[in-house]
């Protein structure tokens, strides 16, 4: 839409009124010499993507609900910059952090803050095959950790948060890559979100972190520019070129979500694809089998092995002729794994349901 204004404006400012789209375009006639023309066009490209950055940032808001004491940056690198750019921001190297360890991310993310930070792994479900979430009153924090760290979604794994640990003494943070905008969060309980925007709300490249601003200021000496929040909560995210296009889907994307019925919406529907491929796999007698504990099954990432595993294979081979592809777990833990992110219609579940009990029939 902002592409077609945008077009329309240049047809314009051209003085086109050629019906013909093919014919060529005449140069712009605009008085002033060159050097304040090129001005002005760079005024304008930061003038018009400010108002596509805002507008992103505002429905970001209005659908998670962010308080005001809390600055949205859009960033770049990826949530596992993310890993690093935290404890940079928030710790002095011998400060102490807790990390909560519920999957392979968790484990990464702990791994970098040694780095920068003296983290703790205070739980680890590492001996259980990542399939459980502590119960929290048995967590034994430590007393001056700066904050607790959780990945609110394991996405190879499939264990889901579905509440919140209390810190005792800190903040929480909390990685929502792979569950971000899925569902309604209350913002305040945190002092960092931060989410790679790929899996629900846009294309990989972009970044949002939502930071509480008290958190704003006091990176380590040695943190690149790049990785300071403060450079780029005061440039507004527009320090540096920012992905623009990146930023651009996300918006559309925010849009596209309000438009839905925010996440109160998006989670109702979220949890009805969820449950109905839960239900295939726990009705099968066996057949298929999800290793997660029930309570805390991710609604997005939904793991599952076969019996037979000798099968699997063959199920992944099966399903992709009917265009269901990537079905295939991670290498790390194996078996199959069913990404069912925002985008992944209901119908696109009950495709891979029906196929599921006619593959079981076939060989069971
Ligand atoms: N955390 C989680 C939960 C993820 O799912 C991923 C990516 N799959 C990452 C971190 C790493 O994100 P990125 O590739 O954007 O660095």
């Amino acid at each position: 839409r902002h592409q077609h204004q945008h077009q329309a404006h240049l047809h314009q400012m051209r003085g086109h009124h050629d019906p013909h789209p093919r014919s060529p375009p005449e140069p712009a006639r605009i008085p002033g010499s060159g050097l304040q023309l090129r001005r002005r066009a760079r005024q304008s490209a930061r003038e018009q993507f400010s108002s596509i950055i805002q507008k992103a940032e505002s429905d970001l808001r209005t659908l998670l609900n962010i308080p005001p004491e809390y600055s949205v940056l859009f960033l770049q690198g990826g949530a596992t910059t993310q890993f690093a750019a935290i404890p940079l921001n928030l710790c002095k190297p011998d400060d102490k952090v807790d990390y909560l360890v519920t999957g392979s991310w968790g484990d990464k993310a702990f791994k970098e803050a040694q780095k920068f930070s003296k983290p703790k792994v205070i739980w680890s479900g590492k001996s259980e095959k990542y399939t459980k979430i502590p119960a929290f009153e048995q967590l034994e924090q430590s007393p001056d950790a700066k904050y607790l760290h959780i990945c609110a979604n394991e996405t190879i794994h499939g264990v889901e948060f579905k509440t919140y640990p209390t810190p005792k003494n800190g903040l929480l943070i909390a990685d929502m890559s792979s569950n971000f905008c899925s569902k309604p969060v209350d913002v305040s309980k945190f002092g960092i979100i931060y989410a790679g925007a790929q899996k629900n709300v846009g294309p990989s490249g972009v970044t949002i972190v939502i930071i509480r601003k008290d958190l704003i200021g006091n990176a380590q000496e040695i943190t690149p520019v790049m990785l300071d929040f403060k450079i780029h909560d005061d440039n507004n995210s527009l320090y540096n070129t920012p992905p623009c296009y990146g930023i651009y889907m996300c918006g559309l994307v925010f849009e596209d979500l309000l438009e839905q019925g925010g996440l109160a919406g998006i989670e109702k529907k979220n949890k009805k694809k969820a449950e109905l491929l839960y239900n295939a796999i726990d009705g099968s007698n066996g057949f298929y089998r999800c290793p997660v504990e029930k309570s805390v099954r991710s609604l997005m990432n939904v793991p599952f092995t076969l019996e037979k595993s000798e099968l699997e294979g063959e199920f992944i081979k099966e399903a992709a002729k009917e265009n269901m592809v990537q079905l295939k777990g991670h290498r790390s833990v194996g078996g199959m794994r069913a990404s069912i992110y925002n985008a992944m219609p209901l119908a696109g579940v009950e495709k891979l349901v029906a196929f599921m009990k006619i593959f079981q029939a076939k060989h069971a």
